[in-house]
Order: C-alpha cells, then structure tokens, then sequence
C-alpha cells in the first residue's frame, strides 16, 4: 500500500484467493485509485486555465493565515484561530440523509503550542469539546470518545467524539494532534519561515498544533435526531414535539390569542412587541388553540403564551411548557424575566 503498487495488490487479491463477502464473486477490476477531492478549472482563458482542488477541509486557510493573525492580534502562544467555512470530499458514498455530503460546513480551530506541550493540551482540548457539546443540553450517554489506534502519518495524537445518531455511534467530531506537519510543509514549499519567537524561552520554533474540527450539518444532524419525539398522551391522542435544548430553540416563545376577537389579538400584539426585543417569538390565531400548542410542539417552541378573557381584566396570561405540558399563569410584566430565567445560555 505504502508504495502505491495497486498492479500488485490485485496480484495479491487473486494470490490468497479473496471472495467477495456479498457476492461470493472473485472477478475483480483492476484497483483503482479514488478520487478523493473535488477538481476545477481557475482562470479567465480556458489554454491557460490551472487546475486547482476544491478544499477537503477549512484549516489550511488557518496554517496560511497563522503568522498574520499572530503579528496583527499579537498574540502570545498558545492561542487558537477558529474559523467555519465549506469543505467539499468526492465521497464514494455519500448517504445518511445529511451525515455524510459531498458539500458540508466545517467548523475547525487550530490551538499553536509550545513543541513538547502538545499532549498536554490535546487532553485539554478533548475534555473542553465534551463539556461543550454536553452545555447543549443532550444527556451524557449519547456521546463517547473513541481514540485512535492508527494515526495519520501527521498526527501524535488523534480521538473522535461520537454520537449516537438514529444509526449508531458515529464520528461528530475529531480532536488531533497534528504537531508541526502543516506548518513544516507550508514554510517548506512557500519559502517563507513560520517559526514564532518565544519571549519567555527566547527562541524560535514552529509551533505544534491541536485541531479541533466538527461538521456544523453533523451537529444539526445530531441535535435533531436526539430532540425529536412521538408521544402518546393520557387522553390518547399522539403529539410530535421536538425537545430541542431552549437556548437552540428557532422561536422561544409563541403569542397566542385564544379567539380571534375582543380585543385578544392586540393585547397578543402588544405581548409580542415587548417580548421581540429579547426573543424570537411568533404570532399565531390561526385554528383552534390546541392545534397551535401542536404546530409549536413540533418546532420546538419552548412556551406559549395565550391570551384569554381574564387577560384583559387582569393583565396575566397562561404560559405552557413545551415538553411537560403544564401550564401556570403569570403577570405580563414578569414575561420577559421569566423566560430569561428559563432560557439559559451555554455555560462550560
Ligand atoms: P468520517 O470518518 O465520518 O468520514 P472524517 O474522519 O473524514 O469523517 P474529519 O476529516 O475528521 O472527518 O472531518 C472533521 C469533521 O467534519 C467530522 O467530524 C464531521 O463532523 C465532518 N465531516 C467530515 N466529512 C463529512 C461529510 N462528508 N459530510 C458531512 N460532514 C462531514
């Protein structure tokens, strides 16, 4: 494999006789040599147009950048440059709905270290990752690390974080320790030096370097595939609600007059307009009042907020909780500091 002799691992296939594990065929092809990235054509005339490769991954973007970002920002190492962006791979099989694309959004980060403290920060930065992906609010076992036996020819160090997606556990991130591989090469073929000097050590060096890098449509993929649920409720009917965590809800709370008259939907109005300062919320009259509380189930809106007669003669208002169904009433006047209450942001 390392010589790149595929003539001779097809001689090897027929050699040991290998059996094909659904056909039971051995009339192989030929081995061929997939191709792993996207190529285009980058120029105003086509004779002289180059051939050029549409990135597998955001962070080389980052490696060119690095010393730029160091001087400008001046910064001091260890410090990280993260960045989100799209990624394109040829995959052979792209499938599982939107786990595996040929056209995804990466978000990645590369943290520059001291050479010799690389190890110690690749620990930090698996732990960090869990911690954040657990402030979203998914229980701990849907999420294990699966460390890697066989590293990248670049890499020291390599774990994934997996998820348990509807189809098992399956990388969502990956956290490596890619030493000075990247930055080597670039200074190497650009001819321009990489190295940063450290004040403390006084010396120069070409940092190591930890990447963290997570596909936002896998997140996505995985935030939904875990918030989604049918339920079957006490009076018999069935509900569809999607228990995202809050904080990533698309719309926090829904205003909803109970009729659509006397005076109802202005005082939903008013609700709104208060209420839009600090949230995304949504008006809805449209149907009866229990259809409304469904259609918001299913998008995950945390609360509704209903309007009825007693609203109008003493200024409170029924709030239901989305995955609980209960229902309390509270004053229009602490709406907006019970949903911050409620509606926490990620803290690691
Ligand atoms: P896999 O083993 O699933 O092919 P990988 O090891 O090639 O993934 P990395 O190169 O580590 O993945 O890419 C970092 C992250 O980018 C992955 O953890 C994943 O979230 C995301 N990602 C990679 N390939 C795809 C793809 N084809 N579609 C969507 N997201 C992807």
């Amino acid at each position: 494999m390392e010589a790149n002799d595929l003539a001779g691992i097809k001689a090897l296939i027929e050699e040991l006789g290998i059996v094909c594990p659904i056909s039971g065929s051995r009339n192989w092809t030929d081995v061929r040599q997939f191709n792993l990235m996207f190529s285009t054509k980058v120029g105003s005339v086509s004779e002289e147009a180059d051939t050029i490769y549409l990135r597998p991954e955001t962070a080389q973007g980052i490696f060119v950048n690095y010393l730029n970002v160091q001087k400008t920002g001046r910064m001091k190492i260890p410090f990280g440059i993260a960045q989100i962006g799209k990624a394109f791979r040829n995959e052979i099989v792209a499938r599982q709905f939107i786990f595996r694309m040929r056209e995804f959004e990466q978000m990645e980060m590369q943290f520059f270290v001291r050479p010799g403290e690389e190890l110690k920060w690749f620990e930090y930065w698996k732990e960090t990752r869990l911690k954040w992906h657990l402030a979203l609010g998914i229980p701990s076992e849907n999420y294990r690390y699966h460390d890697h036996e066989k590293l990248a020819h670049y890499a020291n160090a390599a774990t994934d974080i997996e998820f348990n997606f509807p189809f098992g556990f399956k990388e969502l991130e990956g956290i490596h320790s890619r030493t000075d591989f990247d930055l080597k090469r670039h200074q190497e073929f650009s001819g321009k030096k990489l190295q940063y000097f450290d004040s403390e050590l006084n010396e120069s060096y070409v940092p190591y370097v930890i990447e963290t890098s997570i596909g936002l449509d896998r997140t996505f993929l995985a935030v939904f595939s875990y918030a989604y649920t049918e339920e079957n409720l006490a009076d018999g009917s069935q509900r569809v609600v999607m228990k995202l965590p809050r904080i990533l809800a698309p719309f926090k709370a829904a205003v909803l007059p109970l009729v659509k008259k006397d005076g109802m939907p202005e005082k939903a109005r008013e609700i709104m307009d208060m209420l839009k300062q600090d949230f995304r919320v949504q008006y809805d009259e449209k149907d009866a009042i229990g259809k409304r509380y469904r259609r918001q189930d299913a998008i995950g809106t945390p609360y509704c907020i209903t309007v009825d007669t007693q609203t109008l003669e003493d200024n409170t208002v029924t709030v239901r909780e989305r995955d609980s169904m209960e229902q309390i009433r509270i004053s229009i006047d602490e709406l907006t500091s019970y949903m911050h209450k409620n509606i926490k942001p990620l803290s690691l």
